[in-house]
Parts: structure tokens; sequence; C-alpha cells
């Protein structure tokens, strides 16, 4: 028979190590596992002493009663309170570790910018779209017909020279085109409602030239307008109103005669010098003539239409109805004068000192 005082002395130990327990209780886990140690309703150790009130004599139940009720409350209260507690202190560290610090400073994004030969291009572009211009876009592998033959530049024509460019292997023969010219044949062959033709032809060259002025890549652009009727004035007029778009109003503007072997006649078209701004001593840009070159140009050559019509295989372009106006200069030139450049290389060098300071 269990006397009152063992039981008191069993419930006291009990409190002691509940409370020795719930203090290294550091998680979840632990803190469920005082409880099913204590209080759990089959093997909770408060709840085997419940069993042994039976063994006590009737006199001393109630008193044994009261005190293990004490210690079971008490056991409640405690583990309750651990728990709470516990989970606080989870949230509040959860808190704290995911806490946005919004005082950093921002990531930046590095951005870059366009090529100033691809502001220029697009510029290009713009001017002449408002003009009425379609984009054309040709291959800038071609062949002998598109970039000489149909140009009235055939196989023993001395203006070849000028253009030597890069021979691919294979059959049938391939080069790299040494001009946009290739944009008027290939512009009029595609033309699906011709005679008319208004297009600009923008995109890479190539050349066997490598030098402090020469890159053998370069980019150009070249225009061609065909139809019944078109003249020399609307020549000068279009390439007038394109420079003064692109410069600006103040820049005169003059033609000289000059040759392209398919154009006849040819003209070479200056603008005043945007550096001494054509002061009558000039400078070193414009070689003292306070005139720069901006532009090839002339009116279609008669055999340039003869060699469309016949790999056509009818008279599409009758040079006797039609006529029309070619122009095209390099895109780098167009940049050199307008942003003041004096070196070609820069364009092609990455140096991003020089390229961020057009964007
Ligand atoms: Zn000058």
């Amino acid at each position: 028979m269990s006397s009152l005082d063992d039981l008191k002395t069993r419930a006291h130990e009990l409190r002691e190590r509940l409370e020795g327990q719930l203090a290294s209780a550091s998680d979840p886990g632990a803190l469920q596992a005082v409880r099913d140690r204590f209080l759990g309703r089959k093997a909770g150790e408060i709840t085997a002493l419940f069993k042994d009130l039976g063994k006590l004599a009737a006199e001393a139940r109630k008193e044994a009663g009261e005190a293990l009720n004490q210690l079971k409350e008490f056991g409640e209260a405690r583990i309750g309170d651990a728990e709470a507690s516990l989970a606080r202190r989870l949230r509040e560290s959860r808190l704290s570790s995911e806490r946005i610090d919004v005082t950093l400073p921002g990531r930046a994004r590095p951005a870059g910018g366009k090529h100033p030969l691809t502001l220029v291009r697009e510029e290009v572009e713009d001017v002449f779209i408002g003009m009425g211009f379609d984009i054309f876009d040709g291959p800038e592998v071609d062949d002998d017909f598109h970039c000489f033959e149909a140009l009235n530049m055939p196989a023993d024509h001395p203006a070849r020279d000028m253009q030597d460019t890069f021979y691919l292997e294979g059959l049938p023969p391939r080069l790299l085109r040494t001009h946009t010219s290739t944009g008027q044949i290939r512009s009029m062959l595609a033309n699906e409602d011709p005679p008319g033709v208004r297009v600009l032809c923008p995109g890479r060259v190539f050349r066997r030239d490598d030098d402090i002025t020469h890159s053998p890549m370069f980019h150009q652009f070249e225009g061609l307008v065909v139809n019944e009727g078109i003249t020399l004035g609307d020549l000068m007029g279009t390439l007038e109103a394109f420079i003064h778009a692109l410069f600006g109003k103040e820049y005169p503007v003059r033609f000289r005669p000059s040759y392209f072997p398919y154009t006849e006649p040819s003209v070479e078209v200056d603008m005043g010098c945007s550096t001494c701004k054509g002061r009558r001593t000039g400078c070193r840009v414009c070689k003292q003539t306070g005139w720069v070159e901006i532009l090839g140009s002339g009116m279609v050559h008669p055999a340039v239409f003869e060699s469309v019509n016949a790999r056509l295989g009818k008279v599409v372009y009758d040079p006797r109805k039609v006529s029309g106006f070619a122009f095209g200069t390099g895109i780098e030139r167009v940049a050199m004068i307008k942003y003041g450049i004096s070196d070609i290389r820069l364009f092609y060098e990455s140096d991003v000192r020089f390229l961020e300071q057009f964007s």
C-alpha cells in the first residue's frame, strides 16, 4: 500500500524533472516528447500516478487527489507556456531572417546602347522611309552577276580592280558583295509592281582592303528610284532633302560630275564641311576646301536596265520609257562626318569609352 507521503514525494520529484526537461527542450519535437512523457494518456508519468490513488487509504485519497490535480494543471500550464514561447521565438527568427532591407541600394542593371553605325543607319532609313522608300535587304553572299556584271562591269572592266573581294569555294561561284549596289539589281528583279521602284538597301559590304583608312568589312546604303519620267532634278532634290534632314538646313549642297560604270551621268554630292562650317580657309577634315564628299550618285545606266531585262527574259524596264537614279555611300563616312570622328577603326574596336558617348 502506498502512503500519502510517498505519493507526494514522487509528485514533487516529477515536478522537478518536468522543469528540468522543459528547460532543455528547444524545438517542437522535444517539447512534444516532454508532453508525452509526463501527460500522455497511456504512458504519461503523471497519468500513472493517478492510478496509484486507488491504493491509498480512503481518508488520504482526497488530499492526494488534489495534489495530483495541481501537478497535472501545473504540467499542462508549463508545457503550454513553453510551446507558446517557442512558437513566438521561431516566428520572430523567421521574420528577421526574411526581412527585406529597403534601405539597401538597388542593383543596377547594365544597359547597352546602340552602336553609332546602327544609330546612323536607322536615322538614314527613317529619312528615306519618310520620302516613301521601302527598305530592301539583300544577301551579303552574292554572285558575279548581281555584284558586277549586271551593273555594267563585265569581267574585263577596270573598275573591278578597285573592288577586289573575297571569293568563296564551290559552285556556283559566290563572292562577298563589294557594295550594296547589288540591291539595285535584286530589287528590280524582285519588283512586283514594275517599272516603279523606290528602295533603300542598307547593309554590310566587303573588300580586300585593310589599312588605316580601309576596313575589309564596312557598311553602305544604296538607294534606287525608277519610273517613267525620273530626272536628274529628282536626284538632286531628293539628295539635298536627305542631307538637310540628317545634318540640318544650314549646310550647302553641291553636285560635281563624276564617273561610275552603272550610272550616266554620274554625280558626286558634297556638303559644306561640318567641322569648319565651310569657312573660306577650310580645315584638315575638308582638306582646306570647305566641302566634304558625302554621296556618289547618278542616273541609272541603260545597260543596267538591259541586264535586268535579259535576266527577266522580257523588257520590263525599257530604257526608252523608264529612267531612274541611284545613290550610295558608306555609313561609316556619314557617321564620321556627323559625329566628327577621324579614325574609322574606332567603329570596330568595341572600346566602351568610345561607344558609350553615343548611348
Ligand atoms: Zn572643313
